[in-house]
């Protein structure tokens, strides 16, 4: 007896550990997703984040080591509205065994004007995780992909979906309650590079952008004129940096205007220490933002 219950033990443990314990591999190249992977997912996922929180994903190039661990995941989490320009390696990499999810190609852009030298063109914005909405699409697109990769862990994704989704209700109503500080007509936003236009048109604000698209444009002399008078005949009391962008023209944009200098915002993801979190990012710009142009 004694011996078939060790046989029994040995036999059989392997197997549960094959089918019962080994957790669904998710990469995410966009830190909001992968907090997104991680509260839908639960103990049940393992989620290898590439764009690691305060690196700016549009530099971002995939090395050997990201591909490799593409090359076992099931299910590739993209920011995408043309985030990832190097989607091609990693669609080499999977072949067809994982699948490469453009989560943010499936919810409306917003239409930006991309900078080239000295002309711009229309482009889709990539910024769509500053709209909290937006990140509850993100949610249910992640919960519906783990529920379609493993069905028998459906109670679990819905049950830990609903409590994100919550907890992102909560979050959006602490933020409308916060820019209601503001009156309407001081709703005027000028940061480095033009990430805001989901937040502004969810909250009321205007943008008035430095550069166009790339933080590492830099305004030519004619364009700086122009938004130095729009932003003196506005009255903007406060202009803002980003964490990942280079602070000078913003502060001479101050110098020049008369505004001052409101702080830096986490514009391209999530950022460390507090603004490691969605919470934690939109309670930081938020507050930022309303406390210095009130
Ligand atoms: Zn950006």
């Amino acid at each position: 007896m004694k011996f078939i219950r060790l046989f029994l033990f040995v036999v059989c443990a392997p197997v549960l550990a094959a089918t019962g314990v080994e957790k669904i591999r998710i990469s995410t190249f966009s830190s909001i997703l992968t907090e997104v992977a991680q509260q839908v997912g639960g103990d049940r996922v393992e989620v290898i984040s590439h764009v690691k929180p305060g690196t700016d994903p549009h530099d971002f190039e995939p090395k050997p080591s990201d591909l490799r661990a593409v090359a076992t995941a099931q299910l590739v989490l993209l920011s995408a509205k043309h985030m990832e320009g190097y989607v091609g390696k990693l669609e080499e990499a999977t072949g067809t065994k994982g699948a490469i999810i453009r989560v943010g190609d499936q919810f409306p852009s917003l239409k930006l004007s991309v900078q080239h030298g000295d002309h711009s063109h229309d482009g889709e914005d990539p910024h769509w995780w500053h709209s909290i909405r937006n990140i509850a699409r993100a949610t249910k697109i992640v919960r519906d992909e783990l529920n379609k990769l493993s069905p028998a862990d459906k109670t679990t994704f819905n049950t830990n979906a609903s409590a994100y989704l919550a907890k992102l209700e909560t979050l959006d109503a602490w933020v409308k309650n916060k820019v209601a500080e503001l009156p309407r007509d001081k709703r005027k936003l000028v940061t480095n590079h033009d990430a805001f236009g989901y937040f502004a048109r969810e909250y009321g604000f205007t943008v008035m952008p430095i550069a166009g698209f790339s933080k590492n444009d830099q305004p030519g002399s004619k364009k700086t004129a122009e938004l130095i008078q729009a932003i003196k005949a506005a009255g903007v009391k406060a202009v803002f940096s980003e964490d990942v962008a280079n602070p000078k023209v913003i502060q001479e944009i101050a110098n020049e205007t008369g505004a001052k200098f409101g702080g830096s915002l986490l514009s391209d993801g999530l950022g460390t220490g507090e603004g490691g979190t969605v919470e934690g990012m939109f309670k930081r710009n938020v507050s930022t933002i309303v406390d210095a142009l009130k």
